[in-house]
């Protein structure tokens, strides 16, 4: 090492899946980073970095990418109900409750999450997005923000004006590390001049639109009545078909709005779980990858999922689809890893930046601890089975070391960046207040529940 190069930050010795077009995979390879940006890949490299971490054999790959979550602070309460009733009894009333103090624990809760999880960049679409920011700023995270717009009910969400506001303010703030979007929450809440007032917008601050899209039946029939048309058509017709937007579940589509989709580069965001726990129905993901159609996965929220893990995401997103089409062959493993990094990347217009590690591209990467008995064995290359072992045998919990832009936000399953210790405290005491002021303590069961035992303290 005596004409070692220096740099920041170099990763020793890990099982390095690089995600690129080509599925580099290395048993063993350094990884050295300079100003953010990856300096070189390959083993035994001849460089010193400020920081050397030890993956010791550990899987080494880029930071998991969630392309669709709300940073809510509630879960857990009030479950077991379809989405309509949901929204309308639960997350309305709760969400025009919501005040700035509650999206600032939430950011903390859901970043906290995040970090630990292994994910490194995602896509919110919530409320008071400056609070959620702030948070990013600290957190280390990569964040794209499309404060979600509500017509109606008034209330319920952000409107044009604020996330207008939000952009202006936001946009080269954080220059690549916070990114701002527009949010229409959906057909049924946002009026048709609401989203081609953000289509125009959106076009000339060149920036993307995030929106729910053909969620569930009930949401079909509704813009059917309404419109006279399905809900891909109809944003079809309105204008806002385009590369600058990513749909949020688009469950029920015909084959003529897959043509749309895949005609227009429209990205998706697919989320298992929540539309399993909702009962919404199977996104036709094997149709939209053969239409062509950029998809990612997503975690929707926890209100709606309960976490945001993004393994489990992957490995109920793969099993989802292969029992929906009765076919094995369905949906697998390299596909879906693809669909939570390099896929998932491209869906958010950072395919050039994230969501794989190349040289050149930003430093975010995570390390997953291989060396636990849930992850034996892993075979050596070239016949290695680590692909298989992060999708259908991993976990949030299994992250080690979690790199956003060369910063470690996490190491050795420290939090680096935000004080947990004094987080849990602020998310109770936010979580109470919320419940109580939204009403939704009257609609939760406090004694007699089956089953339940309540401890006289
Ligand atoms: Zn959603």
């Amino acid at each position: 090492m005596e004409s070692a190069h220096h740099c920041d930050l170099v990763i020793r010795r890990g099982h390095v899946l690089t995600m690129d077009d080509q599925g580099t995979r290395y048993q063993s390879a350094d990884i050295a980073v300079l100003e953010g940006e990856i300096l070189a890949i390959g083993p035994s490299l001849a460089v010193q970095g400020h920081m050397e971490i030890e993956a010791d054999g550990n899987a080494v790959l880029p930071g998991l990418i969630d392309c669709h979550m709300h940073q809510t602070l509630l879960r857990g309460l009030c479950e077991d109900l379809p989405l309509m009733r949901w929204l309308e009894e639960i997350c309305y009333p709760k969400d025009r409750a919501f005040r700035p103090h509650h999206q600032r624990a939430a950011a903390i809760m859901n970043q906290l999450e995040m970090i630990r999880g292994g994910v490194t960049t995602f896509i919110d679409i919530f409320r008071f997005p400056d609070q959620a920011a702030r948070v990013t700023e600290q957190s280390g995270l990569r964040g794209i923000f499309s404060p979600q717009i509500i017509d109606d009910p008034p209330g319920a969400g952000e409107t044009v004006e604020s996330s207008l506001a939000f952009i202006q303010e936001w946009k080269d703030r954080v220059p690549g590390r916070i990114q701002t979007w527009f949010g229409p929450h959906s057909i049924y809440s946002c009026s048709t001049s609401t989203y081609q007032q953000i289509q125009k917008l959106a076009e000339e601050y060149d920036v993307g639109i995030h929106t729910h899209l053909a969620e569930t039946l009930d949401e079909v029939r509704l813009i059917r009545r309404q419109y006279g048309k399905t809900p891909a058509e109809y944003l079809a017709e309105i204008g806002l078909l385009g590369p600058r937007l990513l749909v949020a579940h688009a469950v029920h589509l015909t084959d003529g709005d897959l043509k749309l989709l895949a005609q227009h580069d429209v990205a998706v965001a697919y989320n298992p779980s929540s539309n399993m726990k909702l009962a919404s129905g199977v996104a036709r993901i094997p149709d939209l990858l053969e239409a062509g159609i950029r998809v990612g996965l997503g975690t929707d929220s926890n209100l709606s999922n309960n976490n945001l893990d993004m393994f489990e995401e992957m490995r109920l997103g793969a099993m989802l689809q292969k029992l929906s089409q009765s076919d094995a062959e369905a949906l697998p493993c390299d596909t879906i890893l693809r669909m939570a990094t390099s896929q998932a990347a491209v869906c958010l217009g950072l395919g050039a930046e994230v969501g794989c590690l190349e040289v050149g591209k930003r430093a975010d990467i995570i390390i997953v601890d291989l060396h636990q008995p849930h992850l034996w064995p892993v075979l050596p290359e070239p016949m290695s089975n680590i692909v298989e072992q992060l999708v259908y045998s991993a976990s949030a919990g299994d992250v080690l070391t979690t790199i956003v832009d060369g910063k470690v936000l996490m190491r050795d399953r420290s939090v680096l960046t935000l004080d947990e210790g004094a987080a849990e405290q602020l998310v109770q005491d936010a979580a109470l207040d919320l419940v109580r002021r939204s009403g939704l303590d009257r609609r939760l069961p406090t004694e007699g529940r089956k089953g339940g035992v309540t401890a006289e303290t």
